[in-house]
């Protein structure tokens, strides 16, 4: 039988280098674009997700279609971050490393502009590229788009949110009327419609499943818990989860700092990736994820755009997305290349209503599940290890020296007894970590769903776990959320972790603190100042049921002593590289995972004291 590839119009030479990379079967869009594209004729929009194949699917064709004898830019991929950049590229010269002369040059920001004018000068026919480095060098007059034939705007959606829209018009500008235009978008808004619109005639339009729907692959999972348990209850389910390989995703840099820090230190091989971190620090975040060196990567949106790394278990949303459509990107980044992944949302009872708008967008149903018990955990990660036992590779020669020593010490056992003891060792230490575990499940209350039957309304006497406080300074003092939960963590001393909703307005916000850290945020706030501004905080009146119309006075006037001298600017407690070097050096010298049976016995026993 033929290979279907040969069967969708691929020539045997890049047959023969895919077959290389294991593609065996094309995946449902390139099994529906490839012959499409072949065809060179149509402008084309696919509706796909992340880690559909769609880098072969445009890539594929755009190899059968380009003149390679000819040495002029002839292809232009247009993609929103650097790391997909680079994938792409990689991807295409794999894809065609059994042809002769093809030349891919890779674009971004970030790295040497020379040394890409020096590869564009030597002549290219595939241009990969993120907007802002590649108008820099149309801006230098570097590069002739003139006799382009096909532009992709790859991840199409990303580049519109990340505020690429005039940098694209520009680009498109330099290039001829009569070009084709491919576009790919995991999710399509109206402004993804608009460029489609624009850019575009009579477009062939691909949508896999049905539209929005994400990857079928995924199965997407929430638990309810209380605010201050929201750490204990990720540890759990990462516990529970002794194989995962997972992206972690929070709502701030600051909050993806402390989670990676606290999880470093609790004995987790975790490290965090995020925009305060320099290009070379994410690069060496990201090379050990890749390479399994990490377990966990505790991400920022904008920091995880375009991360391709095949094989992640579990996305966990351990804060949930300002933006719904942005879940749709973050669980994408599992569930690849036709594995099954999960995708877990850890939310208070307040959230659940955001979950329904979520499942309406993806057209999936979330499953409630249950954080597990201590008692689950420790069956799952004794039978974890038991698994391991079984599977371990035996460095024969190197074992062999010890072996009669060994049969010695264990002669007066019995097979059984030897299994028994030998489990105990790890059962033994998690029964004593887990033996008095809480339940960590928050009871779900349905009235705070948006989705509550009619006239189900909050009622008095029940705000959660939370306490929603108004503080008198908003955006026009400087403050964006993530400002506002630095300087606010700074000045009081509670970890971002434990903040719910932050509603930054003009002249004044609102946060959300645990009950029982209301008093600790009063008393911090007592005689600040915020640039010769008396600071304010109450309990919101508008806060809802139970604090409605009552206040507790507001705190203020006088110092703002811990502050002065200028330690705040406007970027709160933002931690430096420094700490993010901490926790990476702590992680690399773990090695791969996180391992209970390994050299770091203290360790645990500290981890679980902590707990
Ligand atoms: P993409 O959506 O292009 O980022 O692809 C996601 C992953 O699937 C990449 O690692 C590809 O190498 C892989 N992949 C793409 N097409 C196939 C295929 N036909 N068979 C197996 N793997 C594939």
């Amino acid at each position: 039988m033929n290979n279907p590839f040969i069967e969708l119009g691929i020539r045997h030479d890049i047959v023969n280098a895919i077959t290389e990379l294991g593609f065996e079967n094309p995946t449902p869009i390139q099994e529906q674009s490839i012959p499409v594209l072949l065809t060179g004729s149509n402008d084309f929009v696919g509706l796909a997700q992340t880690g559909t194949g769609k880098t072969a699917a445009f890539g594929l064709p755009l190899l059968e279609l380009l003149d390679f004898e000819e040495n002029y830019p002839q292809a232009l991929i247009l993609c929103p971050t650097r790391e997909l950049c680079l994938q792409i590229t990689n991807d295409l010269k794999n894809y065609s490393k059994n042809m002769k002369n093809v030349s891919v040059v890779a674009v971004y920001g970030g790295a040497s502009i020379s040394d890409q004018l020096r590869q564009i000068k030597r002549g290219v026919q595939i241009v990969v590229a993120t907007p802002g480095r590649m108008l820099d060098i149309i801006n230098r007059k570097a590069i002739d788009f003139s006799q382009v034939q096909f532009v992709v705007l790859d991840e199409a959606d990303e580049m519109l949110n990340m505020g690429f829209q005039e940098d694209i018009d520009s680009i498109l500008s330099t290039t001829p009327e009569d070009k084709k235009t491919w576009l790919f978008s995991a999710t399509m808004p109206s402004e993804v419609r608009r460029i489609a619109k624009k850019y575009m005639t009579d477009p062939f339009e691909l949508t896999m499943g049905e539209k929005n729907t994400g990857n079928v692959n995924i199965e997407h999972e929430y638990y309810v818990v209380r605010a201050r348990d929201k750490y204990a209850a990720f540890k759990r389910i990462v516990d529970f989860n002794p194989e995962i390989f997972g992206i972690v995703f929070c709502r701030t840099k600051i909050e993806t700092q402390e989670i990676a820090e606290s999880l470093a230190k609790d004995g987790y091989n975790a490290d965090a990736l995020h925009g305060d971190l320099s290009q070379q620090q994410r690069d060496k975040v990201m090379k050990r994820y890749r390479e399994r060196g990490l377990q966990l990567l505790i991400a920022t949106d904008v920091a995880a755009r375009g991360i391709d790394v095949n094989d992640v278990t579990h996305v966990i949303n351990y804060s949930l997305p300002d933006e719904i459509e942005n879940y749709t990107h973050r669980s994408g980044r599992t569930g690849r290349a036709g594995k099954t992944g999960i995708s877990i949302a850890i939310v208070n009872s307040k959230e659940i209503g955001k979950i329904r708008q979520i499942e309406r967008v993806i057209g999936k149903k979330f499953i409630k599940a249950e954080i597990p018990t201590g008692f689950d955990v420790c069956e799952k990660q004794l039978f974890g290890l038991i698994h391991k036992v079984h599977n371990v590779e035996i460095n024969e020669q190197q074992i062999e020296q010890y072996l009669p020593r060994i049969y010695d010490e264990f002669a007066d056992l019995s097979k059984e007894d030897l299994i028994k003891r030998f489990a105990s060792i790890e059962f033994n230490s998690f029964l004593e970590y887990y033996k008095n575990a809480p339940d960590l499940n928050a009871v779900e209350d349905t009235r705070f769903t948006r989705d509550g039957a009619p006239g189900e309304r909050p009622q008095r006497g029940n705000r959660g776990d939370f306490t929603r406080l108004f503080i008198n300074l908003g955006s026009v003092d400087g403050f964006s959320r993530g400002d506002l939960l630095g300087y606010f963590c700074n000045q009081t001393g509670i970890v971002g972790r434990t903040i719910g909703k932050i509603d930054v307005k003009g002249v004044y916000s609102f946060l959300e603190v645990a009950n029982e850290d209301s008093e600790k945020a009063f008393a911090s706030f007592k005689d600040a100042q915020f640039k010769g501004r008396e600071v304010r905080i109450e309990v919101s009146a508008a806060g809802g049921e139970g604090d409605r119309g009552e206040s507790r006075g507001s705190y203020g006037g006088g110092g703002y002593k811990k502050r002065e001298g200028g330690s705040y600017s406007g970027g709160g407690n933002r931690r430096e590289g420094g700490s993010s070097n901490r926790s990476a050096e702590r992680g690399s010298s773990g090695g791969g995972f996180r391992d209970f049976s390994g050299k770091s016995r203290e360790d645990r026993g500290e981890r679980r004291r902590k707990y």
